[in-house]
């Protein structure tokens, strides 16, 4: 595996490969980043894997300083994998150049767009940065950050002319869907967190099962939730798959969740 910690080296680097596979990650490589690499490899010759902890996407510098960074770690897994290149780049790197900045539509400030100001924005000023330099056709995204890819989908995949490849979100036997943030939950709260990832599977079947009948509002959910976990949740809403808005049950829909657990904020979709 090559490492490569600059635009510079990058451009001369992959110059030759047309069909490269791409998956952005911010490290702390799990399962579900493996996912995607095998998704990827499966599909074409070569991968590239880039970790980056994009400061611009974190709306409290607490929150960026203390996520979980264990580059070692990653580079052993990355290199077990047979990943054909890790992409290293520094905040300076990526950021020198001048890029377009994005400004969400009214309709698209829901679920964590709405909760966290600004952190979309700084997802695809940097995926477009990341993307421009990559130059990747094919990018490998999970359905665990379901709104990211939807808006990446939205908005860049045309300009790149990529095709995004979505891949099922990966769980623990105990339904947690994997996340670099777990690493920041005791064994309480990840008990807890298994225990709302249950019900809400259990919801989200219940509600396939009475379709139309089945009452939209989850404000009694909501509380119970709250109440019995000592959570706090941003959101719990069912959406439509395709374009995100408040679902009649009529098309395929998610139910989408976001919650605080002792300060940990976490994101989640069945
Ligand atoms: P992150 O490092 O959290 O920014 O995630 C990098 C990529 O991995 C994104 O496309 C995520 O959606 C994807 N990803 C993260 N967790 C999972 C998971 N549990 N299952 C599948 N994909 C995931």
């Amino acid at each position: 595996m090559k490492i490569i910690t600059s635009i510079f080296d990058l451009n001369k680097e992959i110059k030759n490969y047309k069909n490269i596979g791409f998956v952005p990650t911010m490290g702390g490589i799990h399962k579900g980043h493996i996912s995607l690499i095998k998704a990827s490899q499966k599909k074409k010759r070569k991968t590239i894997v880039s970790i980056f902890v994009n400061p611009t996407q974190f709306n409290k510098t607490i929150d960026f300083k203390k996520y979980p960074r264990d580059i070692k770690k990653d580079i052993i897994s990355l290199k077990k994998l047979n990943v054909n290149y890790l992409f290293l780049p520094t905040t300076k790197d990526i950021y020198k150049f001048k890029a377009r900045k994005f400004v969400l539509s009214k309709k698209d400030k829901i679920l964590c767009a709405k909760f966290r100001k600004g952190h979309f924005e700084g997802v695809l000023n940097v995926m477009n940065r990341l993307m421009s330099v990559v130059k990747s056709k094919d990018l490998f995204m999970g359905e665990k950050d379901y709104q990211q890819l939807y808006l990446i989908r939205k908005l860049l995949s045309k300009k790149f002319d990529v095709r995004i490849n979505a891949c099922p979100t990966i769980r623990t036997a105990d339904k947690i869907a994997l996340s670099t943030r777990n690493k920041l939950l005791n064994k309480k709260s990840l008990e807890k967190a298994s225990h709302v990832a249950k019900l809400l599977i259990k919801i989200k079947k219940k509600s396939k099962l009475h379709s139309s009948k089945f009452k939209l509002d989850l404000s009694d959910y909501r509380v119970e939730l709250e109440k019995k976990f000592n959570i706090k949740i941003d959101y719990l809403e069912f959406r439509d798959e395709k374009s995100l808005q408040l679902n009649n049950l009529k098309n395929k829909f998610r139910l989408f969740v976001a919650y605080n657990i002792n300060k940990i904020r976490l994101i989640d979709n069945f």
